[in-house]
Order: structure tokens, then C-alpha cells, then sequence
């Protein structure tokens, strides 16, 4: 049987469970439980309380309740449709078991005449008399019904029957482990042991009680799990010794003299920050978290430029050419007299690439700016000294640990994101880097205002952006986001660009997911140069591009977006010296729970605030960002509820690093939960 010393019995695959062939294996495997572990994780949502034996004449009708009876006759019919039927009797009164669709040998099996036998299900009363119809349990055994029976979210074609079988027979098997916490930490949890928190976790009784010591330990647990792994990462990463790079901070000086703009406090602390890691001989990689139009791009390019004077090339990254572009007209603005920089794009020919190739080998180009697929590519430096990355929400731990590999030992990462979310979760999400935050913007932004307006009502939107397009602004023009359908999405947009385009001819152009890049790229740059004014689009327009001149964005069905989604795209427009609108179009009228949404949205500019409260109504999975991470989601934490675990996991990470503990005692909880394919690399 089970090997009771270890974890291995509970990464078992679903067939060593008894009575799970086959084919509950595959429904339980496309509801992605793939191991015993898994199922765990299945909760009860409720529960019958079967316990308590009522006699005949005490039942209640409309009640789930149990009674033990003697069967006295049977009754089958021989007619389609009508019940075979068992009188029963107690001494107290009668009750007759109703079966529907049902075998007379079955019924003669289950209820044999003249035996005690106990049975339990909703009790009804028909021409006078109790009756129990279909009951869902029946047995000689009373003491297999009288308890209470946990109800679950079904998987299809799993009865609760089987699922309350099969997890008692794994809590009956569970192992038990050796504990991995400290004493202190276990002290927290009432010294509850992992598996005594399982079996806790199973009972009826348990059922929502969040707050006990079982519940909290193995919340811990899984939050503990995520951060040691980030821990690891970092602590790998740091320990590798690189060249150090000596910054010429007057030449830094001058590029900022020459900007339009002074540098927010915000961004000068940052840049110091980058500046540090870049001057020591520890390799940097952090993360520079900011608002969208917060100004990351030129505290990045600010430690590209120095990372060049110090006598090494940048790879400067960007989830799309366009932005790519963006990025390098900028550089090219502030430096092009002092240092070489090239772009590379899908689109460039065969010969021209070849060219950028051979001169990145041969260190004469200092930045290249490109997409991600910079380094999927056969792409050789001389002396990578730095990789930036714009927008990387989309990277896992994973990958971004393999980046940092990539780059070689004397590489610093500098990763950027603008999606805003709480601390809780960025710790758990990017736990394995420093990290850098932008919090203020520049002085010059005005808050874009929002409104909210009926679709009913489009004519005063209409009738808004004629008047804005007079005095010459810009207009974006979000189309509903249509989850189920792609193609919806397409013909949603290519209508609405048909309708605005009669009422403005030859000044509204269109972006789907259908355009061709080398289209797309041409109808954005159109765009930035003015040469038309409305720009219908579904949500595939990124975020980062900088569109100074637009400064109205309608986004219609609104509802179908989380709050930081509608800030991210709200972010499009206000980048300018104008006062800039955002108008959010809903079908019908909002319900309570959406208004108060849309309000927050209303009152705040401040990504981090929205995030925290859109979490604080929708729960921390729909986060942007959050699914898209690569993490996996957790079974019972969450960063709103458990704000504390996670501030105790981290003064534990903390214990750890400085007293540099031995970490393989916690090889079974990272194996356990799933981090085992980082760990490896670790223990
Ligand atoms: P994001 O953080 O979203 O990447 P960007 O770097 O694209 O933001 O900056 C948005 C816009 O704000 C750009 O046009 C940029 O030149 C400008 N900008 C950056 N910093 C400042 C500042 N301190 N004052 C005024 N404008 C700034
Ligand atoms: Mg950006």
C-alpha cells in the first residue's frame, strides 16, 4: 500500500485510487486534476447533515432527513411511467419508497421485506400518507448514512457518491510528512500538521471557516512555496559576480538638460536605483513598475545610454515593432550623435538583417532596438552589458529566469511593466527581482476625465467628438470586446468603422485583429502623423505607444473589462498638454455592484489604488496580468483576504536569506506544489 514517509503517494496518478478508472480519469483530467494532490483542492461547497434518525411519525415534508423502516410490501406496476413503490413501516407510522425508472430486482435487492433497513432523502407526503421518492441513500448499515454528507461543485458525469468515496479513501491514505516550518512559524497554526489540516480542510463542519488554523496553514503554505522559489531565483541571480559599470554621470546630465521635461522625483530615484545595480558587481534585474504614462521609457533608455558609456551594447525589447519603433526615435532624438543604434524588425529585408547581425558581433552597434524575438534568434553580441524589456507582463518566472541566463554573466535585466498591482501580489509575481516603482506622474498630465453614457445615447457622443475633431484632436474608438468570437469582434469593428465613416469621411481608419502588421504599422503611423482623426480598433492597440495628439477614447460595452483593463486603455489618451475624455458606453443601465466600480474609475488615475479596489470586488484572479503570468493561480490564498500570511511569508523569506538556512527541508512542498521544475535547478 502507501508508502506513509512521503510525498510520492500524493503525485500518484488518479488510477491508483480505488473505484477511478479510466473514465472519471479523463473527467477529472479535463477539469485539470491530474494527481491525487490535485483533488484536495476540491472543496466541498456545502453539505447534508444525514446524521440524526427521525421516526415515521416526526419527519418532515420538504426536509432531507433520515429514517430506518421495515419494508412490508412491494408494488410494481407493469405500467410505463408509473413507479414501482415499497411500503415501509416503524412503530410510530408508515412511509412508502417511490422508485422511479427503476428494476424490480433492484428494489427487492436494496429493500429486502422484513429487514431493518435505513434510508435517507426528501420527504414527501402523498394521499395521506410520508413518502420518499428516488432516496438517495439506502442501507442496512445505518452508520454509513447517519453522518454528513459534503456536496460538491460536480465534475460532469461524477456523482457526489463517488467524489465523498474518493476523497475519503486519500484522506484515509493520506502520508504523513515530515513537517518543513519552524517551530515559531507552526506555533502560528496551532502546531497543526499538514495532513491534519487536510483532513480539517475535508470536514463538513469546516465548510468557510477561512479563518481557522488549518485553513491558514495551508494558504501559508502555498504563499511560502511561491516566494521561496522567487527567493532562489534571486538569490542565484545575485550571487553571480559581473564587470562592473562605470557611469559618466555628466554626460548623463546633459541628455537631461536637453529634454523638453525635468524628470519626476519618482523617475530621477528610479534611474538612481538602476544606476546602483549597474555600478556594482552583482548583476542586476529588477523590475521598474509604473503607471502607463508614468515615463519609464526614458529612465530606461536614460540606463541604456550609460551602460553604452561604459563600454557595452543593449538589447532593448518591445512586445510589437511599433513600439519598438517608438522607442528608437526617441533614442535616436536624444543620441544619435554620440552612439550607434539600429532597429530590427521582421519586415527588414533578408541583407539588411544580415548587416545589423554582423555589426552587433563586431560591437558596432551599441543599442538595438527590436521585439521580443531579438533572442529567439541567432543574435550574437560582442558585449551585452544590459537587456531591457518594455511591457513584459506576459513573462513567467520561467522565462524570465531564462532570459537572464541568455544574456551571459556580465548582463543586467531591466524588465518594465505598467500594469499596476497590489504589493501582495507583486511579491508573489515577481518576488525574484528588485524592484523599482514609479508611483507619481509628470506634473504637465491632466486627469483624464470619464464619463459613462447609454449606447442609446450615441448621438451625444457623436455629437462630442464633431466638435472635438473641428479643433483638431484625435479619437480613439474601442469596440466591444466580444470573448466568445474573434470574428465577432472583427464584424463589430469593421460596422463601426462604417458608421463613423459616413458621418466623417475620410477620417476614420480601422484596426483589428485581422490587419496585416506591415498595415497595421502603416495605419498607426498615419495616425501619430495625423493624416486622419478617428481610429475604430478592437482592444488589440498596445498600451505603451505614445499618441500625444489623442485625446478621447470611447470605449464601448464596458462592462466586459476589468477596472485596471479600462485604466490601461483610458492610459492611451492624456499623454498630450490637452485636457483629454474618456467616455465609457454601456448597453444597458448599471447594476449597483458595476457603478460602484465605474465610480472608482472615475475618482482615480492611480493604477495601484484601482487595482487594489477592482481586487478588493472581483477577486484577485481577474487581475490583469495575473492569469497571463505564467503563475500558478493558488488553491486557497489570497492576497486580499490574507494579507497578513503573506506579510509572515515574507519576514520567513527574509530569516531564510539572512541566516542563509538550508533550504532542502522544504524540497516536499515545493515538489508538492508544483514548483518542482524551478527547484531542481535549485536543490
Ligand atoms: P510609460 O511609463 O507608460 O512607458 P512613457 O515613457 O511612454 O510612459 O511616457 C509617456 C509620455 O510622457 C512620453 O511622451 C514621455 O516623453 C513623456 N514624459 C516622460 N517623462 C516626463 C516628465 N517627467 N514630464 C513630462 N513628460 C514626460
Ligand atoms: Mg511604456
Amino acid at each position: 500500500m502507501t508508502n506513509k514517509s512521503n510525498y510520492e503517494y500524493l503525485l500518484s496518478d488518479l488510477t491508483k485510487l480505488k473505484g477511478v478508472g479510466a473514465k472519471t480519469t479523463i473527467l477529472l483530467k479535463k477539469k485539470k486534476i491530474n494527481n491525487i494532490f490535485d483533488l484536495l483542492w476540491k472543496l466541498p461547497k456545502s453539505y447534508t447533515d444525514r446524521s440524526l434518525s427521525i421516526k415515521i411519525k416526526n419527519l418532515k415534508i420538504g426536509d432531507n432527513q433520515t429514517v430506518t423502516v421495515i419494508p412490508k410490501k412491494y408494488s410494481f406496476p407493469r405500467v410505463r411511467n408509473l413507479p414501482n413503490k415499497v411500503s415501509c413501516f416503524d412503530e410510530t407510522g408508515e412511509i412508502d419508497c417511490i422508485f422511479f425508472n427503476s428494476y424490480e430486482g433492484y428494489v427487492r435487492k436494496i429493500l429486502p421485506l422484513g429487514k431493518e433497513i435505513t434510508v435517507s432523502g426528501k420527504i414527501g407526503f402523498f394521499r395521506n400518507k410520508y413518502q420518499l421518492t428516488n432516496p438517495k441513500y439506502i442501507s442496512e448499515d445505518s452508520s454509513l448514512i447517519k453522518q454528513k454528507h459534503n456536496t460538491y461543485s460536480l465534475t460532469e458525469g461524477i456523482s457526489e457518491k463517488i467524489y465523498n468515496k474518493i476523497i475519503n479513501q486519500i484522506l484515509k491514505n493520506l502520508p504523513i510528512l515530515d513537517e518543513w516550518h519552524t517551530k515559531n512559524i507552526l506555533n502560528k497554526f496551532e502546531n497543526i500538521k499538514w495532513n491534519e489540516a487536510i483532513v480539517e480542510l475535508h470536514k463538513p463542519e469546516n465548510i468557510g471557516n477561512y479563518k481557522k488554523n488549518f485553513y491558514q496553514r495551508l494558504a501559508f503554505d502555498e504563499i511560502f512555496s511561491t516566494f521561496l522559489v522567487n527567493s532562489e531565483i534571486r538569490k542565484k541571480i545575485k550571487k553571480i559576480k559581473k564587470k562592473k559599470k562605470d557611469i559618466d554621470i555628466k554626460k548623463q546630465i546633459k541628455i537631461l538638460k536637453k529634454l523638453e521635461f525635468k524628470l519626476t522625483n519618482d523617475q530621477l530615484k528610479t534611474l538612481g536605483e538602476i544606476n546602483e545595480d549597474l555600478r556594482s558587481t552583482n548583476k542586476m534585474f529588477r523590475l521598474l513598475q509604473g503607471d502607463v504614462g508614468s515615463g519609464k521609457t526614458i529612465v530606461s533608455l536614460l540606463a541604456a545610454y550609460n551602460t553604452v558609456n561604459s563600454g557595452f551594447q543593449v538589447a532593448f525589447m518591445a512586445p510589437t515593432e511599433i513600439l519598438a519603433r517608438q522607442h528608437f526615435n526617441f533614442a535616436k532624438k536624444l543620441f544619435s550623435d554620440q552612439i550607434n543604434m539600429e532597429l530590427i524588425s521582421g519586415k527588414s529585408k533578408y541583407k539588411t538583417k544580415k548587416k545589423i547581425l554582423k555589426k552587433l558581433t563586431d560591437n558596432q552597434i551599441d543599442i538595438i532596438f527590436g521585439t521580443h524575438a531579438i533572442f529567439q534568434k541567432k543574435v550574437h553580441f560582442k558585449n551585452l552589458g544590459l537587456i531591457v524589456i518594455d511591457e513584459q507582463h506576459k513573462f513567467g518566472v520561467n522565462q524570465r529566469k531564462l532570459l537572464s541566463d541568455k544574456g551571459g554573466k556580465n548582463c543586467d535585466v531591466l524588465l518594465m511593466t505598467a500594469t499596476p498591482i497590489p504589493r501582495t501580489l507583486t511579491m508573489a509575481l515577481y518576488g525574484d527581482m528588485d524592484l523599482s516603482i514609479i508611483k507619481e506622474k509628470p506634473k504637465s498630465r491632466k486627469p483624464v476625465k470619464t464619463y459613462s453614457k447609454l449606447e442609446s445615447k450615441i448621438f451625444d457622443v457623436i455629437k462630442y467628438i464633431t466638435t472635438q475633431i473641428k479643433s483638431g484632436n484625435q479619437i480613439f474608438w474601442v469596440c466591444p470586446l466580444i470573448e466568445e468570437s474573434k470574428k465577432l469582434d472583427h464584424s463589430s469593428a469593421v460596422k463601426k468603422f462604417e458608421y463613423l465613416n459616413k458621418l466623417f469621411p475620410n477620417q476614420v481608419s480601422i484596426l483589428h485583429g485581422k490587419t496585416n502588421l506591415e498595415d497595421k504599422e502603416i495605419i498607426l503611423d498615419n495616425f501619430l502623423k495625423k493624416k486622419f482623426q478617428i481610429l475604430v480598433s478592437t482592444t488589440i492597440i498596445e498600451v505603451g505607444i505614445d499618441f500625444p495628439n489623442a485625446n478621447v477614447i470611447i470605449i464601448e460595452n464596458a462592462n466586459k473589462f476589468g477596472l485596471s483593463q479600462l485604466h490601461q486603455l483610458r492610459g492611451r489618451v492624456g499623454r498630450g498638454e490637452k485636457e483629454s475624455t474618456c467616455i465609457l458606453m454601456f448597453k444597458s443601465n448599471l447594476s449597483e455592484n458595476a457603478k460602484k466600480r465605474i465610480n472608482i474609475l472615475k475618482e482615480s488615475t492611480d493604477g495601484f489604488y484601482i487595482s487594489e479596489e477592482d481586487m478588493k470586488i472581483r477577486g484577485f484572479g481577474d487581475i490583469l496580468g495575473f492569469k497571463q503570468s505564467g503563475i500558478k493561480n493558488f488553491k486557497l490564498a489570497d492576497p486580499i483576504h490574507n494579507n497578513d500570511l503573506f506579510l509572515l511569508a515574507e519576514k520567513e523569506i527574509r530569516r531564510i536569506e539572512i541566516e542563509n538556512a538550508d533550504i532542502s527541508k522544504y524540497k516536499s512542498l515545493l515538489k508538492l506544489y508544483d514548483r518542482a521544475d524551478i527547484i531542481n535547478d535549485i536543490a
